[in-house]
C-alpha cells in the first residue's frame, strides 16, 4: 500500500524550519531571500563538501570577489588558489566561467528560467533548482543527497540508487509548494542535514513522522539502498620534491583540461596502474640530482581511483636549473598557500618537508 503525504506536509515542514533553521553564512535572515549570486556560490562550494568546510571559503570568496562581475574579472589563477583545499578543482574552473558568462552575457544577472540556468557552465539540475527556488523563490525541487534520503524513508522507496532517483525526484516535485518554495528547498535540506541523517535519524523529534512510510515499517535506518560501488582502482607514481638552498620548492603547472586541470604541482612520474618501478620512475626526475626516496609515501582518493604517491626529495644545484621545463616556478614554502596547489600536492611537501 503507498500512503501518499498529507496535504498539511509541507506547512508542518514549514512551521518546523520556522524554529529550527540552521543559521548558515549564505543563508538571508528569516522573510529574506538571498542574492543570485551569493545561493549559486555557496551550492557550487557544497557539491561533495561539508558545511563546515566551505565556511571560511565562502567568507574569503565574498570578501574578495562580492560581485559576480568581480569574480569574473579575477584571473582564473587566483580563483584556483583561493579553491585549493575544496577539492574537485573542475568546480572552481566552472565557477569562473559562468561568472563570466552572465557578466557578458547576461548583464551580471542570474538567469530565473530553467533552461538558461542549465546553460551556464558547471550547473546541473540541482544546482538550477536550488537557484530558482531559493534565490528566485520559484516551485523548483532540488534534490540533493539529504532530500534523496528524506524522500526515500518518506515513501519507504527500496529500490537501490541509484535506480532509485526518477521516483524520487517525481515524489520530490509533487511535494514542493507553491508558497515559500525557498523555505521549503531549504527546509528539506535541513530536515535531511540535521533530523532525516544517515545514521540514527531522530524520528521522534521529526514533523514529518506522522507520514513516514520507513518509520512506520521499521525501515528508516535502512532506506536509501544503494547499489554496490565498484571497487576503486589504485594508481602509483613518483613525486619530486626539488628544494633550492634557500628552501623554495619547484612547482610546474599541470595541462588547463582534465584532473586538477590548470592547478601547481610538484612533478611526478605519470600516475599508473600496478606495481611503481622506482628505478623506472627515477628517469622521470625534473632534473638530474641526488634523488633521496623518502620512506612512506602519499594516498590520496579522487573520485575514480584511489592515488599512491612515494615522494623524492633533492637539492637543486644552480648547474642543473637551466632544464627546467618552461612554466616551471620556485616557490617558497612559506608562500604555498596563495598557490593553486591541490590538496594531494599539499600532502606530498608536507612528507617531504617532515621526511
Ligand atoms: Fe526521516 Fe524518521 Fe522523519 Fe521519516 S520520520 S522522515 S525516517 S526522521
Amino acid at each position: 500500500m503507498t500512503m501518499t503525504p498529507a496535504p498539511s506536509h509541507a506547512s508542518r515542514l514549514l512551521e518546523w524550519y520556522d524554529r529550527h533553521r540552521r543559521t548558515l553564512p549564505w543563508r538571508a535572515p528569516a522573510g529574506r531571500i538571498s542574492p543570485p549570486y551569493i545561493v549559486w556560490l555557496s551550492e557550487i562550494m557544497l557539491q561533495q563538501t561539508t558545511v563546515a568546510t566551505v565556511g571560511d571559503y565562502f567568507h574569503r570568496f565574498v570578501k574578495r570577489w562580492p560581485t559576480v562581475e568581480a569574480l569574473a574579472a579575477a584571473p582564473l589563477d587566483d580563483v584556483l588558489s583561493a579553491w585549493a583545499g575544496l577539492g574537485y578543482y573542475a568546480r572552481a574552473r566552472n565557477l569562473h566561467a559562468c561568472a563570466r558568462v552572465v557578466t557578458e552575457q547576461h548583464g551580471g544577472r542570474f538567469p530565473d528560467d530553467e533552461a538558461a540556468l542549465l546553460a551556464l557552465p558547471g550547473i546541473g539540475r540541482y544546482t538550477a533548482a536550488a537557484i530558482r527556488a531559493i534565490a528566485f523563490d520559484q516551485p523548483a525541487s532540488a534534490v540533493d543527497g539529504n532530500v534523496e534520503r528524506v524522500i526515500a524513508r518518506l515513501y519507504a522507496i527500496e529500490t537501490p540508487l541509484p535506480d532509485a532517483k526518477p521516483e524520487i525526484q517525481a515524489r520530490a516535485e509533487k511535494l514542493v509548494p507553491p508558497q515559500r518554495a525557498g523555505d521549503y528547498a531549504q527546509a528539506m535540506m535541513d530536515l535531511g542535514a540535521t533530523v532525516c541523517t544517515p545514521k540514527s535519524p531522530r524520528c521522534v523529534i521529526c514533523p514529518l513522522m506522522t507520514n513516514c512510510l520507513a518509520r512506520k515499517r521499521g525501515l528508516a535506518e535502512e532506506l536509501p539502498r544503494r547499489a554496490p560501488k565498484a571497487d576503486k582502482p589504485t594508481r602509483r607514481g613518483l613525486a619530486f620534491v626539488l628544494a633550492r638552498k634557500d628552501g623554495a620548492i619547484l612547482l610546474r603547472k599541470r595541462p588547463a583540461k582534465g584532473l586538477l586541470g590548470g592547478m601547481d604541482e610538484v612533478p611526478s612520474s605519470p600516475w599508473r596502474e600496478g606495481k611503481l618501478s622506482i628505478i623506472e620512475a627515477l628517469k622521470q626526475a625534473p632534473v638530474p640530482a641526488n634523488w633521496k626516496v623518502l620512506d612512506g609515501g602519499v594516498r590520496h582518493t579522487f573520485t575514480h581511483f584511489h592515488l599512491e604517491l612515494a615522494v623524492a626529495r633533492a637539492t637543486a644545484t644552480t648547474a642543473r636549473l637551466a632544464r627546467l621545463a618552461p612554466g616551471s616556478a620556485w616557490v617558497e614554502i612559506d608562500r604555498m598557500t596563495e598557490r593553486a596547489l591541490p590538496t594531494v600536492m599539499r600532502k606530498v611537501i608536507a612528507h617531504a618537508v617532515k621526511g
